[in-house]
């Protein structure tokens, strides 16, 4: 059996649904983030179906946002489980928080070259700080690459590197079944948005987060799906290639926003941000950012765009 169970974050995003696989190891995919509330509603949950923490044999990690996470270093204190995830998020999440605080010269560089005014960048640092108390360090031990195999409760799951939400994430595909755990990679109500990130390999080069995306979503599109569980909200139980398409076509239309707004002249990303999103609050900036350099990443690749450095700063022109 495989029980969906819908954890409350502290988060924007609201509920996050784990996925619970019965059998002769009971697995955990996704732990909900580390608040009390959080964990106390695990356990009333897990209590509904006669199991207790501690019988976690297994926890899979689909990638390394807080409210997917985040309790896992709680549950593996308390079962002794064994956590698997991708290659890409293991130094993330055995490094905890150092990993993540070496990023944020990073993001400030970034948003330094992209137009973010001080003040700003002094507040968007600051909520990066406050979310380290949402997760914890956790031993990792198995790595998992795009094509291994798993089995849950009796069945085989295909892993699927899906790159471009988070550079790590991994949704399950169960052929048979044709059943997918999307996680954050497909939703059904809330376009997944391309993090800003470090490339994975440490050389402080941003990834194309988005350019990674569509190239995953498209990957997905040709499985054949019946079913999909994603991280949050409700299954998609209709054709998940035209889910996929709307998708897709919906980021092509924003990068046309992007470039009709360069027809003027030559603008940072942050100016960009301003026309896109008049009336941004400070809280959702750093998402506004992702996803304008995001379709600027996109735009470059259709070659329309391209970078010319001012100083410190990137302007982005029309070719
Ligand atoms: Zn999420």
């Amino acid at each position: 059996m495989m029980h969906s169970l819908s954890l409350p974050t502290p988060f924007p995003v609201g509920a996050v649904n784990v996925y619970l696989f019965e059998g002769d190891e009971l697995t955990l995919v996704d732990t909900g983030s580390q608040t009390s509330r959080t964990l106390e509603s695990l356990r009333q949950q897990l209590a509904t179906r006669g199991f207790q923490i501690r019988d976690i044999r297994r926890v899979i990690v689909t990638h390394t946002h807080l409210d997917h996470c985040g309790l896992t270093a709680q549950i593996v204190a308390e079962s002794g489980a064994r956590v698997f995830t991708h290659r890409n998020n293991v130094e993330w999440l055995t490094q905890f928080p150092q990993r993540w605080q070496a990023d944020e010269p990073f993001l400030d560089h970034i948003a330094t070259q992209n137009g973010v005014p001080g003040g700003l960048r002094e507040t968007l640092s600051g909520y990066v700080t406050t979310l380290a108390r949402y997760c914890a360090a956790v031993p990792i031990y198995g790595v998992l690459e795009d094509g291994d195999q798993m089995t849950l409760d009796g069945a085989l799951w295909q892993v699927m590197h899906t790159p471009g939400h988070s550079g790590g994430l991994v949704c399950l595909y169960q052929p048979e079944q044709q059943c997918l755990l999307s996680s954050d990679h497909l939703l059904k109500k809330i376009s997944s948005n391309p993090f800003v990130e470090l490339s994975v390999n440490g050389t402080h080069k941003r990834r194309h987060s988005l350019v990674e995306y569509i190239a995953s979503l498209r990957r997905v599109a040709e499985l054949p799906v019946q079913r999909i569980l994603p991280g949050h909200g409700e299954p998609v139980t209709d054709d998940h290639r035209a889910l996929i398409a709307r998708r897709i076509q919906s980021h092509h239309n924003r990068a046309d926003q992007i470039a009709h707004a360069l027809a003027s002249g030559s603008q940072t990303a942050y100016q960009l941000i301003r026309v896109i999103f008049p009336n941004l609050s400070p809280a959702n900036t750093l998402l506004a950012f992702s996803e304008v350099l995001g379709h600027l990443d996109l735009l470059e690749e259709q070659g329309r765009v391209r970078q010319q450095a001012h100083g410190e700063l990137a302007y982005y022109r029309l070719n």
